[in-house]
């Protein structure tokens, strides 16, 4: 990791839901990002507009941005996920570089 020109990697975050368990940690850990849906699982959600509300992704494996602020909140829900189906991954080339995938 070079610290010159260093570039801030866009990053999003999907859940797969099939794994998931529904306790909420995620949502807890990152309530901007992560949400349960009346379905009792957790599903991603893009950043709200300005004065709006964020609109839940319910469609499976849809994926959200991650706001750089947010990004730790993010990891650490990954880390912390019971059904380890939290894929935090770079936009660019789709690279898995938190969850269960990651290398
Ligand atoms: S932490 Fe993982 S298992 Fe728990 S609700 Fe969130 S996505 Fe589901």
């Amino acid at each position: 990791m070079g610290a010159q020109n260093e570039q801030v990697e866009e990053v999003e975050v999907w859940i797969d839901q099939d794994l998931c368990t529904g306790d909420g940690i995620c949502a807890q850990y990152a309530p901007d990002v992560f949400e349960l849906d009346v379905d009792g699982l957790a599903y991603v959600k893009p950043p709200a507009p300005e004065g709006g509300e964020a609109e839940l992704l319910t469609e499976p494996g849809a994926a959200a941005p991650v706001p750089l602020p947010l990004l730790n909140d993010v990891v650490d829900s990954a880390r912390e996920c019971p059904g380890e189906c939290i894929h935090v991954r770079r936009v660019s080339d789709k690279v898995e570089i938190h969850g269960p995938d990651a290398r």
